[in-house]
């Protein structure tokens, strides 16, 4: 068997959770399960309406452009797409052509040809009885494409791609980007190149012959299509056949692709500029100025990850809960400032990660990280009472003494139970004697202050 590249290139489709349609004032709205309730005449692509440009949408693919440091178009424009099908009623879809809003920029490492905005389609559902019917209420929702440079070589890093861009968007605050309900579809360009593969009759030159997988609406499908792609073209390779250039679906049951439809030449959707809007020099237009929506930009998913490693030496695994659940990152965060400390901090959140099922109060965190660090309670202790805080939020230390959980650390006290010890076990090895004296304690006895009792009076 010769050695095989997979080559992938994503194309990701979002809506984005701006308030209103793309051109018009109907809601946007993707919970709403009453079928067409946010329509008018303009998404409905009444003759005679007008569109008008969602300055929000405009602004959300700005953002997210200087977010991967894309280079933001001085000029852009709306184009019409034009196809029939029963889903776009106005016989074209409003998408960018030539112009999108952003170009290149790069995520997780991989480069990104373009970013740019369109409308959604009506939503067919096709029922058991044979009809179809159609929900408009996804018609001329803004739509965010973004297309990847054709250089992601394993299904994984796909997978992570996709996952991170979805992040990203969050951060943003520009999309939910939930993959269950549709609001991001992910597609995969998925071809293999063969050092000798140029020989063959491949469309696409040394990349071979491309196949588009559609309907990735999970990011486990997304990794496992791609695998099975790369399989199924390497197989029909090394039998002597060909890889057909065409649209294939993705069975979730069957963890495979099938064909969908056959592609025979690129389609020609005589792309025009839509003369029914306006066209955008986006450095003359204020809304629209990247010097000002840079400054809307949060601190990104990245950069974060940065910032917990640097400044606190937190475990890659954490950081990544703490940078994709905000709720666990802003508890850590906030334990971290009240502690002020480097060293507390990380023991903060390793009780965090290992003791919490449930966000507690940073500041009930922050009392038992410092309760440890003073000497009062011992691991075991602070196990206990995060335990009990979770259940029912009370202070820390009134718990502690509740418990009897504060720990002894009074040496005369210690001295007391030691030399007791020391009488009852005559010339035993001092570990023994340690554990006697705790158990004498009820365990509340500080091992340390114990140990150097032991240590001292056995010399
Ligand atoms: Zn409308």
């Amino acid at each position: 068997m010769k050695d095989y590249t997979l080559i992938i290139g994503l194309e990701i489709h979002v809506e984005l959770a701006t308030k209103t349609k793309m051109f018009c004032n109907s809601k946007n709205d993707s919970n709403e399960k009453r079928p067409n309730a946010n329509i008018c005449p303009v998404c409905m692509g009444y003759p005679g309406t007008l569109p008008v440009i969602n300055k929000e949408a405009v602004q959300s693919v700005l953002r997210l452009g200087l977010a991967v440091g894309g280079e933001i178009a001085d000029f852009t424009e709306f184009d019409r797409k034009n196809y029939f099908y029963p889903d776009i009623p106005k016989g074209y879809q409003i998408s960018q052509y030539k112009h999108p809003l952003v170009r290149g920029g790069s995520l997780l490492g991989v480069a990104l040809t373009r970013i740019h905005l369109e409308e959604d389609t009506a939503k067919s559902i096709h029922t058991e009885s044979g009809d179809s019917l159609l929900d408009f209420n996804r018609a001329g929702v803004p739509l965010v494409e973004l297309v990847t440079e054709p250089v992601i070589h394993d299904s994984e890093t796909a997978g992570r791609f996709a996952r991170e861009f979805q992040l990203l968007l969050n951060y943003l605050g520009i999309a939910e980007a939930n993959m269950e309900k549709g609001e991001m579809r992910v597609e995969a360009n998925v071809s293999v190149s063969r050092s000798d593969l140029k020989s063959l009759d491949s469309k696409d030159g040394p990349f071979g012959t491309k196949v588009e997988v559609k309907n990735l609406n999970s990011f486990k499908a997304v990794e496992k299509a791609i695998k099975y792609e790369f399989d199924r073209q390497v197989g029909l390779l090394e039998s002597g056949g060909e890889v057909q250039q065409e649209t294939r679906g993705w069975n979730e049951e069957k963890e495979e692709t099938f064909s969908q439809r056959v592609k025979e030449g690129s389609h020609d959707y005589r792309y025009f500029p839509d003369p029914d809007l306006p066209k955008l020099f986006i450095k003359d237009i204020l809304d629209f100025a990247p010097e000002v929506l840079r400054r809307t930009i949060p601190e990104l998913p990245w950069q974060k990850r940065e910032r917990y490693k640097k400044d606190f030496g937190l475990k890659d695994e954490d950081i990544e809960i703490y940078v994709r659940e905000p709720g666990w990152g802003m508890l850590f965060e906030e334990t971290a400032q009240l502690l002020n400390d480097t060293e507390l901090s990380k023991l903060a959140s390793n009780y965090i990660m290992s003791d919490l099922r449930k966000i507690i109060s940073a500041e009930r965190m922050a009392e038992v990280i410092r309760m440890i660090d003073e000497g009062k309670i011992s691991s075991r202790g602070a196990k206990d009472i995060l335990k009990i805080i979770q259940e029912e939020d009370a202070d820390p230390r009134t718990i502690a003494e509740e418990k009897d959980l504060i720990q002894i650390s009074d040496r005369e006290i210690l001295e007391r139970i030691v030399k007791e010890v020391m009488e009852e076990n005559k010339n035993a090895p001092i570990q023994f004697l340690v554990g006697q004296a705790m158990k004498k304690s009820n365990s509340r006895a500080n091992p340390e202050v114990l140990k150097n009792i032991f240590e001292e009076l056995l010399k």
